[in-house]
């Protein structure tokens, strides 16, 4: 129900830079999508553009059936996890994740039932009452997934959620991440300029540069190709 299609999607911003070029394509219910290119490609923008935190120029996004270019970022059933966590350093771990869930007038037993839920996924569930500083950083990264999680979004977006791990956690959250993604059958848009960790978690993939889709495909199509 949670496909996305993007249909030539345009961005330039003020001042005049042309950021994303026309792009074009469509994920379908399920499925984890990477972007993956250089720095300053656009990536971040297309994403921010899904998620509702960058105005479009032209063109039009759709999020499971609905034209979402007007319609409010909390409006649009998607979840984000940026690369620096954005935890709220006062707040334990509980409510970190409850934190939206009440803003938005969700029972309390619902609330709950969710966040006991993404801990026992996450395996967090002894961390409930520690803060965001009493954590490694592969714990506040499953911390952000949490707060993703317990909404319970259409769409999950990924920024670059890994690339403040070390090497060797990134390896096994990027393992954690494509597991999660199975379990719970949400779409997924994931952005990384890590080649490797595109191939890795990719259903499809969407090649991008200078603003354009430069290939799209299976991880095998794009990376099998002369
Ligand atoms: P990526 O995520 O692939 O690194 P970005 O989407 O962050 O790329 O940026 C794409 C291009 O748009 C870059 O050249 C960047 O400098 C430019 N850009 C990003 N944000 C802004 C902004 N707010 N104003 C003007 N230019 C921007
Ligand atoms: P704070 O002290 O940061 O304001 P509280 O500890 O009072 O937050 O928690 C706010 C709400 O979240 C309370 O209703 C509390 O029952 C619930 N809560 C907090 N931690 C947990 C937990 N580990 N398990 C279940 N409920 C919790």
């Amino acid at each position: 129900m949670a496909d996305v299609v993007l249909r030539n999607v345009r961005k330039t911003y003020p001042g005049g830079f042309e950021a994303i070029k026309g792009v074009d394509f469509a994920v379908g219910d399920g499925q984890f999508c990477v972007l993956v290119g250089p720095s300053g490609c656009g990536k971040s923008t297309l994403l921010r553009m899904v998620a509702g935190l960058e105005t479009i120029s032209s063109g039009e996004i759709e999020i499971g059936g609905r034209v979402v270019n007007q319609v409010e970022p909390a409006d649009r059933d998607i979840a984000m996890v940026f690369q620096n966590y954005a935890l709220y350093p006062h707040m334990s771990v509980y409510n970190n994740m409850a934190y939206g869930l009440r803003n938005r007038g969700m029972a309390k037993p619902e609330i709950d039932a969710r966040v006991q839920e993404a801990a026992r996924i996450l395996e967090l569930g002894t961390m409930l009452d520690r803060k965001p500083r009493q954590l490694s950083g592969g714990q506040r990264q499953r911390v952000a997934m949490g707060r993703a999680i317990v909404r319970q979004p259409k769409v999950f977006l990924f920024d670059e959620p890994l690339s403040n791990l070390d090497a060797k956690l990134r390896v096994a959250m990027r393992v954690e991440i494509r597991k999660l993604q199975r379990r719970l059958a949400t779409t997924a848009i994931y952005v990384t300029h890590d080649q490797l960790e595109a191939m890795t978690l990719a259903d499809i993939l969407v090649v991008m540069n200078g603003g354009q889709v430069e290939q799209i495909g299976s991880p095998l199509d794009v990376y099998a190709r002369p």
